[in-house]
């Protein structure tokens, strides 16, 4: 994985290159746009785990998927959405944020107590605070952390950074906390779609064997496509499974 220094290195020797057949100005300038081209390019894109190696597919042949549920607990559709699961006998993975947390604890409660992992999403899920120190960072994570163990009695070990922005100071900070971090391999895109039917075709047309699947347990359209999305799912040959048991 990346760190800073790697990232200065390949700027130097990127800049001597040019240099061989460039003013050094013009040099200079070609090695800036390059570099934060490519560093913007693969802080958004969590798939490919530059500075993290995040899981975002479990490596398989069998028709198993993975769904994963973030920025909740949400005191209007976590409800329906766990009311959905049970009746499924599906089990998730719900990326909590801290500070919902801290407002909904019987939430936690309740996705702890019917058999789903819980995960950290950061106390404020602030897009900010991932270009902050590490040690902000961890003072982040470690208080969401702290909520989820005073209302589950264990603390989480799985992470994923919010809008899946990674880079070497959340890289250092998951190294410090031992969390290992969950990217996608499907993102549902339910924060901004409208209609329902072509959510459910979106995720259902790029399913493959151990594709993990993001949605939010914050919205209302997600709770509505639910069950149908588990029967589309389903009806594919696919098993819904824990990631806890693989
Ligand atoms: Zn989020």
């Amino acid at each position: 994985m990346l760190k800073n220094i790697h990232i200065v290195l390949i700027g130097l020797a990127l800049f001597i290159l040019l240099q061989t057949f460039l003013d050094t100005v013009f040099a200079v300038f070609a090695t800036i746009v390059i570099m934060l081209s490519w560093i913007a390019f693969n802080i958004f894109f969590i798939k490919h785990s530059l500075f993290i190696k995040s899981i975002c597919r479990i490596q398989t042949k069998e028709k198993i998927v993975f769904l994963s549920f973030d920025d909740g607990p949400c005191d209007q559709f976590t409800p329906v959405i766990l009311d959905i699961l049970k009746r499924n006998n599906v089990k998730a993975l719900f990326f909590c944020i801290g500070q919902h947390a801290k407002a909904y604890p019987h939430l936690v409660h309740r996705i702890s107590d019917e058999g789903h992992l819980i995960g950290n999403h950061t106390y404020s899920h602030n897009w900010k605070n991932a270009f902050k120190p590490s040690s902000i960072i961890e003072a982040e994570t470690n208080h969401a952390n702290n909520i989820l163990f005073e209302i589950t009695g264990s603390k989480p070990d799985l992470f994923r950074p919010p809008f899946g922005i990674t880079n070497p100071s959340i890289a250092k900070m998951l190294k410090g906390s031992g969390m290992h971090s969950i990217g996608w391999d499907i993102r549902s895109f339910d924060t901004i779609s409208k209609d329902s039917q072509k959510l459910i075709r979106r995720i259902s047309e790029k399913l493959r064997p151990g594709s993990i699947i993001l949605l939010h347990d914050n919205r209302e359209i997600t709770s509505r496509i639910l069950n149908e999305l588990i029967q589309t799912i389903q009806n594919k040959g696919y098993k819904i499974v824990s990631l806890a048991d693989v």
